[in-house]
C-alpha cells in the first residue's frame, strides 16, 4: 500500500523541474532568478493597450535585447482580426543572423497584459522573461546559429491577436519562418503543457520535439486531439492559419483564478513554473536552431504521452485499431482458457459487473451535480467567471477520496466474487471505452497500454493462486502513471463543473487496480478512513471559502449613462454581491431588463442587478455622418465617432439591417464574421492615444441603419465626479467583463 501512494506521489512529482533540479540552469545557463527580474519589472502595472505603463513595459524590452546587442524595430500597425476587436498593436521585432540559408525559428510571447486590471506577469510576462533569459543565455555561449531566430514580442494579444495578425500577415520575415515556439499562460503555476499546432499530422514536429530532449515534457496526444477540435486562440494560431506556419505553444495553466486579474502578479508566479518553460526553451532552442526547419510538415499523426523515466512514448496512429484487435483477442483467449479450466463462471464474471457499475454511477451522480451543489452552498464562487474556486485543488483531493471510498465500500460488499471473475468485467468495459477512443478521439487510444496491463494479470489470476504482490503493483502502474495525471487534469484545465471526470478516472483507475486491491482484505476499514478523510477534507475546503485579503472576491462595478434619454445607472456582474457594491448599488436594484447589446466579455456575461444612479455631466462622443451615398443598390455611410474625454473602449451595436461591408478607419472587418455574426455587436474598438473612429459601412439601399454606440473609460474609482469608496482589500476587478468603467451610451438612427 505505500509503495501504491508512493508511485501516485511520483507520477506527479515528476512532471516539473524541482527547486533542487535546476539542470536547465547548469547544462544551459538559463537563470530562473534572471528571468524573475523581468517578469517583476514587467508586471508594476497593468499595461494593457492604451494605458501608460505600456509604452513602459515595451521601452524595457527593447532596452533588454539591445543590450544583447540585437537591432530592434517596432512594428506598428492596425488590424481588426477575426472577431473584429480592431486596435493599434506596436510589436517588438529582431533577429539573431544564422548562418545558413535555411528557414528561420521565430520565437514568440506578448507584451501587454488584459485589460484592465491584470498585473500580466504570468500571461505573458512569464513567456516574455523566458525569451529574454533563454537568448541572453543563448548568446553568451557565443554559438552562432544555422537557422536566423526571430523573436517578436507581440501587442494586443489580449484585444483579438492583434500584433500576431499584424506581424504574420504584414511583416516581410514571416515566409522565413520553419517553426514557432511561442509561450503563453493561463495561470500562475503548474507545469508548462506542450501544445502543437498542425494543419496536418503530427509526426514530424513530434519527432524533432523528442529529438530536442527537454527534460520535463508535458503532454499528450488526448489534449492534442481536443485542442485540434476546439477554435484555439493564441498567437500562434493565427501564423497556422494564415500562414500554414506551425509549431509548438507552452502554457502553464494551473491556479486559473489568478488569470487575467490584478493577482496575476509577481509574487504568485511559481518559480517551478518558470523553470519549466525554461527547460523547454534552452534545449529547443539549441536543437531547432540547427535543425532543418523546412520539413517538418508531414500527414501522419502519432499517440503520444509523457511517463516518468521514459519522457516520451509514441508510436503511429496505424497501430490504434492492430493494438484494439490484439487486447479484444488476448481478452478473448483468456475468457475460453478461464471457462475450460473452470475458474470463470458465468453467474460470478456477471456479478462482478454489479460493484462496477454501482460505484460508476454513484460516482458518477455525485460529479456531475458536485458544482452545481458547490454554487448553491457557495453563491459566491460563480463570481469566479473561471470557473476554478482558490479552493479547487481541496475539492478535486475529495472527490477522489470519496469515489474511492465507494469503490471499496462496494466491492467489500462483493468480496465472495474470486479475482479472475471480478477482473473480466474491467477489462470488459476498459476494451468498450478504447474502442470508442479509437473512433472519436483517436488520440487518447494509448488509454490501451494499461489494458494490456490488466490483461496479463488476468492470466496471471488463472493460472496462480497467489500471485506475487509486488509482481501486480508492477503491473498497476502503467495504469498509475497514466491515468494520474487526468484524474486532476480537466477541472484544472475547464473548471470545477469537470468535477465529473475526477470521479469517473479515479473509479476506472481503481478498477484497473483490482488485480492488486481486490486482494486487499480491509477494504471496509480503509473505505471508511477515505470517507472520512473526505469530511475531513470537505471540511478543510468550507473554512477555505470564504473571501479574504489572500483569496480576494471579484467584484464588478460601472455607472451606465445613457446620453439620449439622459438617465443614468449602476450596474454590477456580480451573482453574490459585495458589500462595497451593494452600498453604491443602495438597497433599490432590479435585475435589469434583457437587451441583445450585451457588452462583450469572454463568457457572455450580462448584468446581474442595476440600480438607478446620479446623472452627471458627461460629454458623450461627437457622431457626425461625414458621408451618405447611393453605390450600385448600396447605400454607403461615413460614420465618425469623436470621444470628447479621455476613453479606453468604444463598442457599436446594430439594428437587424444587414451589414454587407464594414472598415473600421479604413481596416476591413472580414466578410466571414459579417456573415456570420453571433450577436448584434459590429466590432469593438479598443483605443490607444484618443484616437477617434472612422466607420465606413455597406447596406442595402433604401434600409435604415440603427447605431448603439458605448464608449467606456476604466476611470470611475478614479473620476473626479464620483467620490466611489476605495475597493476594500478583500476585492478585485471582476476580469473577463467591463469593470470600473464610466460607459456613455448613445443612440443614432439615418
Ligand atoms: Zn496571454
Amino acid at each position: 500500500m505505500p509503495l501504491l501512494i508512493l508511485a501516485i506521489f511520483w507520477s506527479f512529482r515528476s512532471l516539473m523541474p524541482t527547486n533542487g533540479n535546476t539542470t536547465v540552469e547548469e547544462e544551459y545557463g538559463f537563470s530562473t532568478d534572471m528571468a524573475f527580474t523581468h517578469v517583476e519589472a514587467i508586471s508594476k502595472q497593468p499595461h494593457a493597450v492604451g494605458f501608460p505603463a505600456h509604452e513602459t513595459v515595451r521601452a524595457y524590452i527593447v532596452a533588454q535585447l539591445e543590450d544583447m546587442g540585437l537591432e530592434v524595430t517596432l512594428q506598428e500597425g492596425y488590424t481588426a482580426g477575426d472577431w473584429a476587436n480592431y486596435s493599434k498593436a506596436v510589436n517588438i521585432v529582431t533577429k539573431i543572423q544564422g548562418s545558413g540559408e535555411g528557414k528561420a525559428l521565430l520565437l514568440l510571447s506578448h507584451y501587454d497584459s488584459s485589460p484592465h486590471s491584470s498585473l500580466g506577469a504570468s500571461d505573458a510576462g512569464s513567456g516574455v522573461a523566458t525569451i529574454l533569459e533563454g537568448i541572453r543565455a543563448y548568446l553568451e555561449t557565443k554559438a552562432t546559429p544555422k537557422n536566423d531566430i526571430i523573436i517578436v514580442i507581440t501587442d494586443a494579444e489580449e484585444l483579438g491577436l492583434n500584433g500576431a495578425d499584424l506581424f504574420a500577415n504584414r511583416h516581410a520575415w514571416t515566409k522565413e519562418i520553419g517553426l514557432v515556439l511561442n509561450f503563453e499562460a493561463r495561470g500562475s503555476g503548474g507545469p508548462g503543457n506542450m501544445f502543437m499546432e498542425t494543419n496536418r499530422g503530427n509526426e514530424k514536429l513530434l519527432k524533432e520535439f523528442v529529438a530536442a530532449n527537454p527534460h520535463f515534457p508535458v503532454t499528450n496526444s488526448l489534449a492534442y486531439s481536443i485542442y485540434k477540435m476546439l477554435p484555439n486562440d493564441t498567437d500562434l494560431t493565427v501564423f497556422r492559419e494564415d500562414q500554414d506556419i506551425e509549431g509548438f505553444n507552452f502554457a502553464f495553466i494551473d491556479d486559473h483564478f489568478d488569470y487575467h486579474t490584478v493577482r496575476d502578479s509577481y509574487t504568485r508566479l511559481d518559480r517551478k513554473t518558470l523553470t519549466h518553460q525554461g527547460s523547454y526553451l534552452m534545449p529547443l532552442l539549441t536543437h531547432f536552431s540547427e535543425a532543418d526547419l523546412g520539413s517538418l510538415k508531414s500527414l501522419n499523426d502519432y499517440i503520444y504521452f509523457n511517463i516518468p523515466v521514459f519522457k516520451i512514448v509514441s508510436y503511429p496512429f496505424d497501430w490504434i485499431w492492430p493494438m484494439w484487435l490484439l487486447a479484444l483477442s488476448i481478452f478473448v483467449v483468456l475468457l475460453i482458457v478461464g471457462f475450460k479450466k473452470g475458474i470463470l463462471h458465468i453467474k460470478e464474471v456477471f456479478l462482478g459487473f454489479v460493484p462496477m457499475l454501482i460505484t460508476l454511477l454513484i460516482n458518477g451522480v455525485l460529479g456531475y451535480f458536485a458544482w452545481s451543489l458547490l454554487t448553491t452552498l457557495y453563491p459566491g464562487y460563480k463570481d469566479i467567471l473561471q470557473g476554478f474556486t482558490y479552493n479547487g485543488h481541496t475539492y478535486i483531493l475529495a472527490c477522489v477520496l470519496v469515489s474511492l471510498a465507494i469503490c471499496l465500500q462496494a466491492y467489500h460488499r462483493f468480496k465472495k466474487i474470486s479475482i479472475p471473475n471480478l477482473l473480466v468485467a474491467p477489462a470488459f468495459l476498459w476494451l468498450l471505452i478504447c474502442w470508442a477512443v479509437a473512433q472519436y478521439l483517436p488520440g487518447a487510444s494509448f488509454f490501451i497500454l494499461p489494458v494490456f496491463a490488466l490483461l496479463v494479470c488476468i492470466a496471471i489470476s488463472i493460472y496462480q493462486k497467489e500471485p506475487d504482490p509486488f509482481l501486480l503493483l508492477f503491473l498497476t502502474l502503467p495504469a498509475i502513471f497514466i491515468y494520474s495525471p487526468f484524474i486532476a487534469m480537466f477541472p484544472i484545465a475547464l473548471g470545477l463543473k469537470m468535477l465529473v471526470t475526477t470521479t469517473l478516472f479515479t473509479t476506472l483507475t481503481f478498477c484497473l487496480g483490482l488485480p492488486l486491491l481486490g486482494r486487499y482484505p480491509k477494504k471496509k476499514l480503509l473505505g471508511s478512513l477515505l470517507f472520512l478523510g473526505f469530511i475531513g477534507t470537505m471540511a478543510v475546503a468550507h473554512f477555505q471559502s470564504g473571501f479574504t485579503e489572500e483569496n480576494a472576491k471579484p467584484s464588478s462595478l460601472v455607472y451606465v449613462l445613457d446620453t439620449d434619454t439622459k438617465k443614468a445607472q449602476w450596474a454590477t456582474y456580480e451573482h453574490q454581491l459585495s458589500d462595497w457594491t451593494s452600498t453604491i448599488l443602495g438597497s433599490e436594484y432590479t435585475m435589469p431588463e434583457t437587451s441583445s447589446s450585451t457588452i462583450y466579455s469572454k463568457y457572455n456575461s450580462r448584468f446581474t442587478q442595476v440600480a438607478a444612479a446620479p446623472l452627471k455631466d458627461i460629454t458623450g462622443p461627437v457622431v457626425t455622418i461625414e458621408k451618405d451615398t447611393t453605390l450600385n443598390g448600396n447605400r454607403i455611410l461615413e460614420v465618425g465617432i469623436f470621444p470628447q474625454r479621455s476613453v479606453n473602449r468604444l463598442e457599436v451595436f446594430t439594428n437587424a439591417t444587414p451589414i454587407k461591408k464594414a472598415s473600421i478607419n479604413g481596416i476591413e472587418l472580414s466578410e466571414f464574421y459579417l456573415k456570420d455574426r453571433k450577436s448584434a455587436r459590429l466590432f469593438t474598438h479598443y483605443i490607444s492615444d484618443n484616437d477617434s473612429t472612422m466607420l465606413e459601412l455597406s447596406i442595402p439601399a433604401g434600409a435604415e441603419l440603427e447605431l448603439t454606440i458605448y464608449e467606456a473609460s476604466n476611470d470611475l474609482l478614479e473620476h473626479p465626479m464620483f467620490t466611489i469608496p476605495q475597493r476594500p482589500k478583500d476585492l478585485i476587478p471582476m476580469p473577463f467583463v467591463l469593470n470600473d468603467a464610466v460607459i456613455l451610451k448613445k443612440t443614432i438612427r439615418h
